[in-house]
C-alpha cells in the first residue's frame, strides 16, 4: 500500500450485530467501530422492515443464510 495517499482516511474494521464485518474507510481514529445494521442485513436486502435488534431475529437471519454464528 501507497502511504500518505489520504493520511486522515484510516481503515477501520467495522463489526456488525449480524456477524458481519467488513472493512472501510473513515476519518475516525479507532480500529473497530459496531454497527447495527450492515449491507448483509439491512432491511433492503434482506426485505424485512424491522431493523436486526433481537438475538433470535439474528439467528433465523444465521440459520436462512446458513451462516456461522461468530
Ligand atoms: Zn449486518
Amino acid at each position: 500500500m501507497k502511504p500518505e495517499i489520504h493520511p486522515n482516511y484510516d481503515i477501520v474494521t467495522v463489526n456488525c450485530a449480524c456477524g458481519s464485518k467488513f472493512q472501510t474507510r473513515s476519518t475516525r481514529t479507532v480500529e473497530e467501530v459496531s454497527v447495527d445494521i450492515c449491507s448483509a442485513c439491512h432491511p433492503f436486502y434482506t426485505g424485512k422492515q424491522r431493523l436486526v435488534d433481537t438475538a433470535g431475529r439474528i439467528d433465523r437471519f444465521r440459520k436462512k443464510f446458513n451462516l456461522p454464528s461468530a
